[in-house]
């Protein structure tokens, strides 16, 4: 089954709203017309506005928040609901990053409470998964997956999982400059892609997107795309340059 790849910047907590100016000035330079890979921005609540302005209606380049509440509005403070993301132009939203859930410990209970909002509101979850090391050398890596997918896509109809993009993001290579190896992260996309069979059957496990993130950059970008069960990126530290993400998305276009 073809799929469409989805290569998503993360900027995580950089890129003010002056900066984004810059970035996208240069990298909307080189990305106007459609393109056959779906391309994402991911930035911070405070940027998402401007990035939503300077992007405007483009064919190849969407924009994402990195996380968002599950709640619909009140007496929440410092939070973002699902409304106010749509009333800005965003089209995703990250849940679940390895960052929300070890350093804000989300659960996989509270991640589905969010995935739910962001369907009902009309946009598209980028769930992320992903093992730590231990957990990888300790043979626990196919039941940390299976657990962290069927807790975060609890209730989730085969019909809603057509918006819903999967980022495998094995924890040990988040920002470490250590890359999966091309094999580990087939191997695994190809188990993640299994559970959904299971869970959701085999034409939605077929049309489902599913990223690699960890380290990602222009010289490895190829490679990866080229493995039968990675449909793109999600990409750190190699998207914050404008030049670096263009070459990675380049890759994914070559594919
Ligand atoms: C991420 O933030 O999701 C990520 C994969 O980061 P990096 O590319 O820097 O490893």
């Amino acid at each position: 089954m073809s799929r469409k790849p989805i290569i998503a910047a993360n900027w995580k907590m950089n890129v003010t709203p002056s900066e984004a100016v810059t970035y996208l000035d240069s990298f909307l330079g080189t990305f106007k017309e459609a393109v056959p890979v779906d391309i994402v921005i991911g930035a911070s609540f405070v940027t998402l506005p401007k990035a939503a302005e300077l992007i405007g209606p483009n064919p190849a380049v969407s924009v994402a928040a990195q996380n968002m509440s599950h709640e619909a509005s009140g007496a929440f403070t410092g939070e973002t609901s699902a409304a106010m993301l749509n009333d800005v132009g965003v089209d995703y939203v990250i849940l679940g990053h390895s960052e929300r859930r070890s350093l804000y410990g989300e659960c996989d209970s509270v991640i589905n409470k969010k995935v739910h909002a962001t369907l009902a509101a009309g946009m598209k979850p980028i769930l992320c998964i992903g093992e730590s090391l231990e957990e990888r050398e300790g043979g626990k890596l196919e039941s940390v997956l299976s657990e962290q997918l069927e807790g975060s896509l609890a209730d989730v109809s085969a019909e809603q999982m057509a918006d819903i993009v999967i980022a495998y993001e094995p924890v040990w290579a988040i920002g470490t400059g250590v890359t999966a190896t091309s094999e580990q992260a087939q191997d695994t996309q190809k188990f993640v892609r299994s559970v959904l069979e299971k869970l959701f059957g085999g034409d939605v496990a077929g049309a489902t997107r599913i990223q690699y993130g960890g380290s990602v950059k222009p010289g490895n970008a190829g490679e990866l795309i080229g493995q039968p069960d990675i449909d793109g990126f999600l990409v750190g530290g190699a998207a914050l340059d404008p030049t670096s993400f263009a070459e990675i998305v380049s890759a994914g276009i070559a594919g």
